[in-house]
């Protein structure tokens, strides 16, 4: 589809990938827009990152230093305290992570 059909397209509120009228408000109709959000939530799912957040070099750095200071026994998140036994990080680490995820759930319910 070039510019100008596109154009047409949205002009007459049709969706550019079917042709059916689309939904209000959107480029798309109903169910392309649902497809795609569909296929992005699928992308999502399986851990799909998008490649301008990928940094090949810090993820290459902060593996080895969670690798050293888990070998040292140490927590791999503030790299300051010792792990508590059976867990793989420092008791304040884990109290931070606890409240985060706490409050993330209290925010995605409203
Ligand atoms: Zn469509
Ligand atoms: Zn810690």
């Amino acid at each position: 589809m070039n510019k100008e059909t596109y154009a047409l397209y949205k002009k007459y509120n049709l969706c550019p990938d079917c042709g059916n009228k689309s939904m209000k408000g959107n480029v798309f109709c109903f169910t392309c827009l649902s497809y795609r959000s569909e296929y992005d939530k699928e992308r999502r799912d399986k851990g799909y990152i998008r490649p301008d957040r990928l940094d090949g070099r810090r993820k290459e750095y902060n593996h080895a230093r969670y690798e050293r200071l888990k070998a040292l026994g140490m927590c791999p998140y503030c790299g300051q305290r010792k792990v508590t036994e059976g867990y793989s990080t420092c008791p304040v680490c884990r109290k931070k992570r606890t409240y985060y995820q706490r409050t993330r759930k209290v925010e995605s319910r409203n």
